[in-house]
């Protein structure tokens, strides 16, 4: 039988939970059990049994930051004979997979963007090196923990009916309790964002990053910035992405007046498309960017902007 891990945000799933399902579904036939802790609402149960998801099991609420978390969750997989789940590399489920894997004694491969071939004897493909690389991994317990990449698994639809279970598995009390979260500006989540806007030290200063924000706006898309960026206190440390920042995998990833370092590509690179703008031929982005434009941000961004609003309208 084959698991998910279904993060809730906001009392939805994620899209990377679709993701998980999908690439559940194209595995097994024979079903497909979600873990979800927390509470949602009937239309996202729903929303799974659309990914091929028959069987949720439902989890009351448990402190993520307790040991009892982990505990619950396994007993829960345990119980339903998981012998594979699947879950996203988000920072949830990089917190949670190698919690899983040691309660569950199971091999974990993270970072995983391919389906396990089995005739190499369940071996995955996982991107390494921030990217640069694969390796391929094979999982040699019974029970395997497979984290997959955000966007990197395509969303597959296999409608089928849907029951809910409760599980109850009350431990002892918690020892942490969350007693409040904050969380990270903007409408998208940076990780899930399929297109994504980012900006540089090109911009000059803060008071402009009105003009990242509205094409982001008008193409749904999320901001991002380089690290000076952040470091400076332009733009939230959400947003940095990067080596030392987050790694994302967007369709599009637009980056303005950003020089391309190695450290920057390191984030950014496993993007579909990079479309670069800078006023120096001869920045780095150009090499790695799949459509470059040569020229000042402060011309370019407004006639894309008006652009976008007139195909949008
Ligand atoms: C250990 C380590 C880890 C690091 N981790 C990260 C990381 O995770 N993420 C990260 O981003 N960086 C990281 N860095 C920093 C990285 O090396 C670069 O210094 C940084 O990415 C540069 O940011 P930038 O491109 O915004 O700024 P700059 O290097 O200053 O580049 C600005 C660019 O904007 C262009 N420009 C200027 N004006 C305009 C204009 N009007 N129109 C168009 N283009 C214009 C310039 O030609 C230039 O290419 C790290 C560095 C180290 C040493």
């Amino acid at each position: 039988m084959i698991g998910i891990y279904a993060e809730i945000s906001d009392g939805k799933f994620k899209k990377s939970v679709l993701e998980a399902a999908s690439y559940a579904n194209q595995m097994n036939s024979n079903g497909v059990v979600a873990f979800c802790v927390g509470s949602t609402n009937d239309d996202e149960i729903q929303k799974l049994s659309k990914y091929g998801v028959n069987k949720i099991v439902t989890i009351g609420s448990i402190s993520f930051d307790s040991q009892n978390y982990t505990q619950i969750l396994s007993k829960a997989i345990q119980k339903e004979n998981i012998q594979t789940l699947i879950l996203a590399n988000t920072y949830e489920g990089k917190s949670i997979g190698p919690r899983l894997s040691i309660a569950l004694n199971a091999s974990l491969a993270t970072n995983v963007i391919s389906l396990p071939d089995m005739n190499q004897g369940f071996s995955v493909k996982r991107s390494v090196f921030s990217g640069k690389g694969f390796a391929y991994v094979k999982l040699i317990k019974d029970t395997k923990v497979i984290a997959i990449t955000p966007n990197s698994i395509d969303l597959i639809e296999r409608p089928t009916s849907i029951s809910i279970e409760n599980f109850d598995g009350a431990v002892s009390e918690n020892k942490t309790n969350i007693t409040s979260t904050h969380k990270a500006e903007g409408k998208i989540p940076l990780t899930e964002a399929e297109i994504v806007v980012s900006a540089g030290r090109g911009l000059k200063g803060p008071e402009n990053w009105g003009m990242v924000e509205e094409l982001a706006n008008l193409l749904g898309a999320a901001t991002a910035c380089s690290k000076p960026v952040s470091d400076m206190g332009w733009r939230p440390h959400s947003e940095h992405v990067g080596q030392t920042g987050i790694t994302i995998k967007p369709n599009l990833y637009i980056a303005i007046g950003i020089s391309g370092a190695i450290q920057h590509l390191a984030g950014v690179s496993s993007s579909k498309v990079i479309v670069a703008i800078n006023k120096d031929p001869e920045a780095p982005f150009f090499k790695a960017a799949d459509i470059g434009i040569v020229g000042d941000a402060f011309e370019i961004l407004p006639q894309i902007i008006a652009a976008a609003k007139l195909n949008l309208n």
